[in-house]
């Protein structure tokens, strides 16, 4: 069971882009069960098509699913209708496949532009430490990008689709709660904080 969340405590909010994969997005959810904590997954619509059982998963274990796009397009090349059709198809495959709707939204590439946050009918998720895991793809870089940046209020930005990436989270998450960090869910995180998320607003960490 995951531990209640205590507000006054230190936190970070882990999150994964581009699942679900069925090869590592498992190993994580198995790392973060074993110690009690919870992360957010940005998902695309054309892989949660492929893996219902998965998001069915992340959200039965207490974690939450953000909307990554359909198809991973830059967002902001995008006519009105491609915009739509890339936000608006991933929560209907979503919603169908288990009954959730994503609240939250990171757009492909951390691109976004002022017209783009407009049209976009959900909260808008950025980071505040990027692993750059898909460039490095090496467990112990990854690793070390976490817990030499890590402060209170995090959002860390990770991708559940490499195994270096899997491999650095069997590390990073029990050296984070032994820091005293409780690692939830972007959502968590606002509560916590007292942060209501809304539509038209950038988010890129919690900080008090
Ligand atoms: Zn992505």
């Amino acid at each position: 069971m995951k531990t209640v969340i205590d507000p006054v405590k230190p936190m970070v909010a882990l999150t994964f882009d581009d699942g679900p994969s069925l090869m590592y997005t498992p190993i994580i959810l198995d790392i973060l069960k074993e110690h009690n904590s919870s992360a957010t997954f940005f998902v695309l619509g054309i892989e949660a098509e492929r893996h219902p059982q998965i998001l069915q998963r992340i959200v039965d274990e207490g974690n939450e699913i953000g909307n990554h796009s359909y198809s991973h397009l830059n967002l902001t090349l995008l006519s009105d209708a491609e915009l739509a059709y890339q936000v608006e198809t991933p929560q209907v495959i979503i919603e169908r496949a288990i009954g959730y709707t994503p609240a939250i939204l990171r757009p492909t590439y951390g691109f976004i532009n002022d017209e783009l946050i407009k049209k976009i009918p959900l909260p808008i998720i950025l980071w505040s430490i990027d692993t750059v895991d898909w460039e490095v793809r090496n467990a112990d870089t990854v690793y070390n990008s976490v817990i030499e940046n890590v402060k209170d209020g995090d959002i860390i930005l990770m991708h559940d689709i490499y195994p270096g990436t899997a491999e650095a989270v069997r590390r990073i998450v029990p050296e984070l709660i032994d820091k005293g960090y409780q690692l939830v869910t972007v959502s968590e995180m606002g509560n916590a904080r007292g942060v209501t998320l809304q539509p038209g607003n950038v988010y890129s960490n919690m900080y008090r």
